[in-house]
C-alpha cells in the first residue's frame, strides 16, 4: 500500500516551468507540497478514498502568479470603500456615495476615492454642493486619484474645523468659491486638516479589505502577493495581516515589505528594532525587504530625472532624500539582515540606488539580490551596471497600457526606448508585479502588457522592448519567487515545492497575444486547496 495523495489535478495540459519535465498531464500533493507530475497513468495509483481531485477539463495548469509588487491593504480598501475610478459624470459619484450612506450608520464616515475629474463628463471636481443631498447626516471624503487632492461635505469639513475664515496651510490649499465659502476640494497640504480627524481604521475594517483583496486576487489566479509598504495604513496592520492568514482571509503567501524609517523609528508604533529582518515569519506570511524611496513618480512629476522632463522643461523631479543619507539608510538595513528595495524611477534615482548598492555591498551585490522596484527610466549605462551587479528589478508592465500615454509627453520620444523595457533585460533577475492599486493588477493583463506593449489609446509603446510569453510567465512567478529569496519553495511545479497553481481555461501559447488577459481563470490552487474555483 503506498502513499495516497490528499490533492490531484489531472486531465490537464501542465506547464511547469522547470527545466527537467516542462510538460505533464497531472500533479499530485500532500500535505501542502507536491508530491509527483507525470502523466495521468503515473498519477492515478496516488488517488485514495480522500483525495480531492480537481478535473481541470483540458485547460492550462501553470504555477500560481505571484506579484511581486503590489499594495494590498490599500487594493482592499479600494473595493470595500467608495471606489470612483470608473466614474464617468458627477451623478455617478453621487450615487456611489449614496449608496454607501444607505447601508453605513449615521456619523460615520464614508471614505474612498479614485475620480479623476479630466474623466468626468463635466470635467470637474465634485463639491461638497454635489455630496451634501445624499449625506445629511455622514461626514464625506474622497481621494482623487493622485491622492494630492480630495473632496469633503459639509459634515466633513465642520468636523476639520474648516470654514470662511481658515486660512490656508503651508503648502496647501483650500479651495473656495466667488463668495469664499470653502467648496470641499482640498489641495495638498490642505488635505491634512480632514485626514487628521479620520478615524483610524479598527481591525475588523482592516481585516474586511484583506478578504475583499484575497478573494479578488484568489479570482485571478494569484498564489503569492508581496506587499510593497506595510504598516502605514491602519493602527493594527500586522495583527489585521496575522489574523486574516490565520482565519484563511487572505489565502495568499504573504511578504509585508517595512518602510526603511521605521529601523530608527521608536514611538508608539511597532518596533523593528528586536534584530527582526528579511524572511522572519511563517510560510504564510514573512517579512520581505525593507523599502526605500529615492524617488516619486512620472505622472507627477516627481520621479528624479538626469536631464529635465520634456514637459514642463524646466522640472526635473527630486530625490525624496539626499544620496548621503540614502546611503547611511542601505548602510543600516543591510547590515540589520535586511534585503533592501529601493522605489526608483527617474533614471536619476536608479544611478543613486546603483551607487549606494555598488558602495555599500560591493561588486558581489547580487547574492544580497538588492532590488529596484519600478526602474522606469533605465537608461543603457545604469542597464550595464544593473546587469554587472545583478540588482533584481521588480517592474510593472502594466503601467506601459494604463500610464504609456502619459510617459511619452513627461519624458518626450527619445526616452522612450528605455522606458520600463523588458527585452534589454535579458540576463537580469526581473520579477514582474502589479502595484495594484495603482493599475489593474490582474496577471494576465500585466503578462498580455509585457508581450504586446501597446498604450490604453492604442500606440505602440517600444514594441522590440517586447518580453515573450515565457518570459512573462516565468518573470510573474520564478522571478517574483527569486526577488523573494523564495525560489526553492515556490515559481515551478516541481516535487518538493507548495503545490500553488493556476487552471486557466486555455492555453496562453495557443492564445492571440492580444486575447491574453480574456483567459478565464477556472480555478485556484494554494497549498494543495481549492481556493477559487469558477
Ligand atoms: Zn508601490
Amino acid at each position: 500500500m503506498g502513499i495516497h495523495a490528499d490533492f490531484v489535478v489531472r486531465n490537464a495540459r501542465i506547464r511547469t516551468l522547470s527545466e527537467s519535465l516542462p510538460f505533464a498531464e497531472a500533479l499530485a500533493a500532500w500535505r501542502g507540497r507536491i508530491l509527483a507530475v507525470g502523466r495521468e497513468e503515473e498519477i492515478a495509483p496516488l488517488i485514495g478514498p480522500g483525495t480531492r481531485v480537481l478535473d481541470a477539463g483540458g485547460g492550462t495548469v501553470l504555477p500560481g502568479f505571484h506579484d511581486a509588487h503590489c499594495h494590498i491593504l490599500l487594493f482592499g480598501l479600494s473595493l470595500v470603500e467608495v471606489n470612483l475610478r470608473e466614474a464617468q459624470t458627477i451623478a455617478d459619484v453621487v450615487a456611489a456615495v449614496a449608496a454607501h450612506v444607505r447601508r453605513t450608520p449615521p456619523g460615520k464616515w464614508i471614505r474612498g476615492g479614485g475620480y479623476n475629474e479630466n474623466k468626468l463628463r463635466e470635467r470637474r471636481h465634485p463639491t461638497r454642493h454635489d455630496l451634501d443631498p445624499v449625506s445629511p447626516q455622514h461626514p464625506v471624503w474622497l481621494s482623487h486619484i493622485s491622492g494630492h487632492m480630495g473632496v469633503a461635505n459639509s459634515q466633513a469639513l465642520a468636523i476639520a474645523g474648516i470654514a470662511r475664515e481658515t486660512p490656508d496651510p503651508p503648502g496647501g490649499r483650500i479651495v473656495r468659491d466667488a463668495d469664499g465659502e470653502p467648496t470641499g476640494l482640498l489641495l495638498e497640504t490642505a488635505q491634512e486638516l480632514v485626514k487628521r480627524v479620520l478615524p483610524p481604521y479598527t481591525l475588523e475594517e482592516t481585516k474586511a479589505a484583506l478578504a475583499a483583496a484575497g478573494r479578488r486576487m484568489a479570482e485571478e489566479g494569484i498564489t503569492a502577493a508581496q506587499d510593497a509598504w506595510a504598516g502605514w495604513i491602519a493602527p493594527e496592520e500586522f495583527r489585521a495581516y496575522q489574523e486574516a492568514v490565520a482565519e484563511g482571509l487572505l489565502p495568499q503567501r504573504v511578504w509585508l515589505m517595512v518602510d526603511v524609517e521605521r529601523l530608527a523609528v521608536r514611538d508608539r508604533r511597532f518596533d523593528f528594532a528586536f534584530g527582526l529582518h528579511t524572511g522572519f515569519g511563517s510560510d504564510r506570511l514573512r517579512l520581505g525587504a525593507i523599502k526605500i524611496f529615492i524617488d516619486g513618480s512620472l505622472i507627477g512629476r516627481t520621479a528624479a530625472l538626469r536631464r529635465p522632463y520634456a514637459d514642463p522643461p524646466d522640472a526635473t523631479g527630486m530625490l525624496v532624500k539626499d544620496p548621503q543619507t540614502l546611503l547611511e539608510l542601505i548602510r543600516l538595513a543591510h547590515a540589520g539582515g535586511w534585503q533592501v528595495a529601493m522605489h526608483a524611477i527617474g533614471d536619476r534615482a536608479i544611478e543613486v540606488a546603483l551607487d549606494a548598492i555598488e558602495e555599500v555591498m560591493g561588486p558581489e551585490a547580487g547574492r544580497f539580490r538588492p532590488r529596484i522596484e519600478h526602474c522606469g527610466v533605465l537608461a543603457p549605462d545604469l542597464l550595464e551596471r544593473i546587469r554587472r551587479l545583478q540588482v533584481v528589478v521588480v517592474t510593472q508592465p502594466r503601467f506601459l497600457y494604463e500610464l504609456g500615454d502619459g510617459f511619452r509627453i513627461a519624458l518626450g520620444e527619445e526616452r522612450m526606448r528605455w522606458t520600463y523595457p523588458l527585452a534589454s533585460l535579458r540576463g537580469v533577475p526581473v520579477a514582474l508585479s502589479s502595484d495594484r492599486p495603482v493599475v489593474d493588477g490582474a496577471p494576465m493583463k500585466g503578462i498580455q502588457a509585457a508581450v504586446v506593449r501597446r498604450t490604453q489609446s492604442g500606440t505602440p509603446f517600444v514594441p522590440e522592448e517586447a518580453f515573450t510569453l515565457e518570459e512573462a510567465l516565468r518573470a510573474y512567478t520564478i522571478g517574483a519567487a527569486y526577488a523573494a529569496f523564495a525560489e526553492a519553495e515556490l515559481g515551478t511545479l516541481e516535487p518538493g515545492r507548495w503545490a500553488d497553481l493556476v487552471v486557466l481555461g486555455a492555453d496562453p501559447f495557443e492564445t492571440d497575444p492580444e486575447a491574453l488577459e480574456s483567459i478565464p481563470i477556472r480555478a485556484t490552487v494554494i497549498g494543495g486547496r481549492i481556493v477559487y474555483e469558477a
